[in-house]
């Protein structure tokens, strides 16, 4: 029997971890937070019943995830904890008399503040300046990510009061409007949308580049101060970290009573929906830090606070039929079509079901009633059957062997857990292509919308996004429901996009893997489509953000044949094929303001990417040697240009001298292989 449980438990801490995994390192969670919380209970409550066969590395003791390796560890001088989790008034109740027994015939008073859905994030503050930010990781050492915290505006870089050496720690997180952006823009590219604002969040706060930190537009509530002397209660410290310049939330209240605690909850969670940020709960906390001091906390949370967390949405519904969308890589997206029904203020027809394996784990039928759930986030899912609802005649779903657009055989993609059809010419694929090219984050090309990229493939008139630029006023004028006025707008709007920037070109090209922000920083380190088409994955993988997934993707979509002539024909267009050259702010360095020159036969880079590297750290690149020339690269066979700096005094850098000052620096790049 007890072996049994013992398997049991094992079973469900596997499972947690995967899912913390997920939640915490990858910041792309599979289960909604009310399930994964169930499972922790589920774990929880074996262990208080047996608590002879609780392990000691049990996902019930620990928090959150491990700290990442792309940072430098951090270890905090105080844990940072989690806090209880508790989905009823009950628990609520049964906190408020814990806490009151504790502290028998003593004055008990709350702070009832909103649970922000974002990360925690620990600030250090020494003399009123900013020196740290530290995530918090396993709870006892985080990532120190103070670059990507500098890019926060709603973080103070100096507090207002001079002097003050401090811990703050507050939650970051993404307005409801900016996270609203950055999904449609994944999903005019095609690419899965996050689920919510949290993730984002989290993601966004791992990326290694901190100008693309600075892009999420991520803010901050500060909600805790660690100071010996700034107030006696949490209340006094929210006022003292705003008088200080940091933002606090304004909707804390003081509540004398967990009655008043109720109260404030159903408020908030009334309001949920009219927030501009997510909330995922109130937090409760015992004003007085005197008491909070001496309630003490267990090893995972302190005992002086519990978080009360709503309640996700949930409607039931009949599931109509399952839909295959082909996206513009080939991927199949089963969705579920449902008998509309209304949830959380909006009415639902349709949900992602993920993949194929989602479908099966959940055994969803055409015909089952089904229960969807949008918990805050905007997109919802379809997380349960009805089981005693199902009616007699339902078949298991059987995904099909073909795609549905241009029946060429579907492949499963075994890493991804992704069906895929792998057709280039498939016209479902090529119409998502140019909807993404036409997309608002790419060339934003007015006037291109689905109806008239329908017409456009299915006559054979558009084979790739280069064709559009071929298309006339007589051809356009010819579509169904398109007046010539609509069919020059069209033109117009391909004329303009002729001027959109070269790394919003490089995100429309679809490249699997080549999100905006990815595109980004690929444009800005290569400058040119040439040097970048030239890289090997290797040199690909180098770029800060660029992992080995989209380095590999992004060298064989250049390194395909059949991908040439579009290039070609993007260049006779007359796109911009180039990053105009700006000063990059890079901090001041061997490079600063110095005009090279590059001679020979350079063998571990293009001439393109070795003046991409100077320029990038803030020098320039000239052609001819003068007096004005700082220093010359020179490789292999150097003639004249050599000469003449050698004859001017003019410093000369092999390439390997070169690649060492790079590094000085702070811009690794490998070496190629000669
Ligand atoms: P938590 O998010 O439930 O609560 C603690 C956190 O609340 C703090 O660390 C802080 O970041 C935040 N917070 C927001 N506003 C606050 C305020 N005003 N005062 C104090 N703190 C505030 O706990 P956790 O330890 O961060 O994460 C555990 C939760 O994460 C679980 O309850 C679960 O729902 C979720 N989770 C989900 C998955 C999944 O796969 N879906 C996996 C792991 C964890």
């Amino acid at each position: 029997m007890s072996a049994k449980i013992a398997a049991k438990m094992a079973a469900l801490a596997a499972q947690i971890e995967e899912h913390n995994h997920r939640y915490y390192a990858l910041a792309a969670p599979t289960v909604s937070d009310q399930e994964y919380d169930r499972l922790l209970a589920q774990l929880q409550a074996l262990e208080t019943a047996h608590p002879q066969l609780r392990r000691p590395d049990s996902p019930t003791l620990r928090v959150g995830g491990a700290p990442t390796s792309q940072f430098p560890t951090h270890r905090h001088e105080r844990p940072m904890l989690s806090l209880d989790n508790s989905y009823s008034r009950q628990d609520l109740l049964e906190f408020d008399r814990r806490v009151r027994e504790a502290l028998p015939g003593e004055v008990v008073e709350y702070i009832a503040e909103l649970k922000i859905d974002g990360v925690a994030l620990s600030l250090h503050y020494e003399n009123s300046l900013l020196v740290r930010a530290v995530t918090r990781g396993d709870g006892v050492q985080g990532d120190e990510i103070t670059a990507n915290a500098r890019t926060i505006r709603s973080i103070p870089l100096r507090l207002r009061q001079p002097g003050v050496r401090a811990e703050v720690r507050g939650e970051v997180y993404m307005a409801a409007g900016d996270f609203a952006v950055l999904n449609r823009g994944r999903e005019e590219e095609g690419e899965a949308l996050l689920a919510n604002p949290r993730n984002a969040t989290a993601g966004s706060l791992k990326l290694q580049d901190p100008r693309l930190v600075a892009g999420r537009r991520l803010r901050f509530f500060a909600y805790w101060l660690h100071h010996p002397e700034a107030a006696a209660t949490q209340r006094g410290q929210l006022e003292a970290l705003e008088r200080w310049g940091l933002p606090v939330n304004p909707e804390g209240t003081r509540c004398a009573t967990i009655e008043e605690v109720f109260a404030f909850c159903d408020q908030c969670e009334a309001r949920r929906e009219r927030l501009p940020y997510e909330i995922d709960g109130v937090v409760v906390k015992v004003d007085s830090l005197d008491q909070q001091r001496r309630l003490g906390h267990t090893a995972k949370s302190p005992r002086s606070a519990i978080a009360y967390k709503f309640r996700a949405a949930q409607a039931r519904t009949r599931l109509k039929d399952i839909a295959l969308q082909v996206g513009r890589t080939g991927t199949l997206t089963p969705v579920a079509l449902l008998d509309p029904v209304s949830l959380a203020g909006s009415t639902v027809q349709r949900a992602t079901l993920h993949n194929e394996d989602e479908i099966r784990r959940r055994d969803l039928r055409k015909g089952d009633m089904v229960i969807l759930e949008k918990g805050g986030d905007v997109i919802p899912k379809v997380v349960g059957v009805v089981l005693e609802e199902r009616p007699s005649w339902t078949k298991p779903f059987e995904f099909p062997q073909h795609c549905p657009a241009c029946q060429s055989p579907l492949v499963r993609d075994p890493e991804e857990a992704a069906t895929r059809c792998e057709n280039p010419a498939c016209p479902a694929q090529l119409k998502r292509r140019l909807e993404h090219f036409a997309g608002r984050g790419a060339l934003d090309i007015e006037g291109l919308g689905p109806a008239v990229v329908d017409q456009l493939v299915d006559r054979s008139l558009v084979r790739d996004v280069g064709d559009l630029y071929d298309l006339d006023l007589e051809t356009l004028a010819g579509l169904e429901r398109l007046a010539e006025k609509s069919a020059r707008n069209l033109l117009d709007g391909l004329e303009r996009s002729l001027q959109r920037p070269f790394d919003r070109l490089l995100f429309g090209l679809g490249i699997r893997h080549v999100g905006a922000t990815v595109a980004l920083a690929l444009a800005r380190h290569f400058r040119t489509l040439d040097a970048l088409a030239r890289a090997t994955a290797e040199e690909l993988e180098a770029v800060p953000d660029i992992g080995p997934t989209i380095a590999r993707s992004a060298s064989a979509f250049f390194a395909n044949p059949q991908n040439q002539p579009l290039l070609a024909k993007l260049r006779r267009a007359g796109l911009q094929l180039a990053l105009p050259e700006e000063a990059e702010t890079a901090p001041a360095n061997f490079f600063t303001g110095k005009t090279a020159v590059l001679t020979g036969a350079l063998m571990h880079h293009t001439r393109e990417q070795t003046a991409a590297y100077i320029q990038r750290l803030g020098g320039r690149v000239a052609t001819s040697v003068s007096k004005k020339t700082d220093f010359v690269v020179a490789g292999e066979s150097a003639g004249s240009k050599l000469d003449k700096a050698r004859q001017l005094g003019v410093l000369v850098l092999t390439e390997e001298n070169f690649i060492a000052k790079l590094a000085e620096a702070g811009l690794v790049v490998a070496p190629d292989q000669p």
